[in-house]
């Protein structure tokens, strides 16, 4: 397994500065012990462009939680079809979530804050673990302007939650405008719901349109206030 340094990653963040430059890099140096998270939102339509203009080869999963909309079923067809990606689709594990949800309900995310981050835990956390023991690095779509817990995340970072694997975020720096100015220049296939008013998609039941002025990921567990709005993947909720 390959392990960096925070020096090492210090050096890396000082001298690349494109997203093609820190794809490029991956793609020397770690393919195919890397792969991309892709959960079909706008960050990961630019970012599944770029990479394969990189890298042909390049690896992609994803997660189906058994609650998605259609919507995102339907991109991950078009994006499949497009740039010829198998992409590696990973599952909860059945019995915790026949356990979960025979002891709280189908829709227990709504009864608490802890039944909906049991729910992103089984359904998310545990499957991305898994994948993640396999790399040595993982690709994501953070900008650090989606949320108050992204803004002081780097292009390259050590992810202290996945056993010291690599994390790299190539468009961390960019802005929801620089996403959108790429898609269409580029003629990126997108997920429909971006159109409907959905900027950031998640699970079916968890996820509505946001109305004018909203932040960007309000629709996103919006029973909840503003703290909770991340689902375990980039933030330990047990620290
Ligand atoms: S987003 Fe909702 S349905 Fe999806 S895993 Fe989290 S709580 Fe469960």
């Amino acid at each position: 397994m390959t392990k960096f340094t925070q020096k090492e990653l210090d050096e890396l963040n000082s001298t690349i500065n494109s997203a093609q430059d820190a794809l490029k890099w991956a793609s020397d140096n770690l393919h195919p012990r890397i792969a991309k998270a892709s959960s079909f939102g706008a960050e990961d339509a630019a970012i599944t462009d770029m990479m394969i203009k990189v890298n042909p080869e390049f690896r992609f999963f994803t997660l189906d939680t058994g609650r998605l909309p259609q919507a995102t079923y339907d991109i991950m067809d078009d994006v499949r079809k497009k740039y010829g990606i198998k992409f590696e689709v990973l599952f909860p594990d059945t019995i915790e979530v026949q356990q979960m949800v025979r002891e709280k309900g189908m829709n227990l995310f709504y009864d608490s804050v802890e039944n909906r981050k049991l729910c992103c835990e089984i359904r998310k956390v545990h499957p991305t673990n898994k994948m993640l023991q396999t790399l040595d690095g993982w690709i994501t779509g953070l900008r650090r302007d989606q949320t108050s817990n992204r803004n002081e995340a780097k292009m390259f970072e050590i992810d202290t939650q996945h056993d010291d694997i690599l994390k790299i975020n190539p468009i961390i720096n960019w802005t929801w405008d620089q996403v959108w100015d790429y898609i269409k220049e580029n003629n990126v296939p997108y997920n429909k719901l971006l159109d409907k008013g959905y900027p950031s998609i998640g699970c079916e039941p968890c996820t509505r349109a946001i109305k004018d002025g909203e932040d960007l990921r309000a629709g996103r567990w919006w029973w909840e206030n503003e703290g909770h709005k991340e689902c375990g993947l980039h933030i330990d909720y047990k620290k």
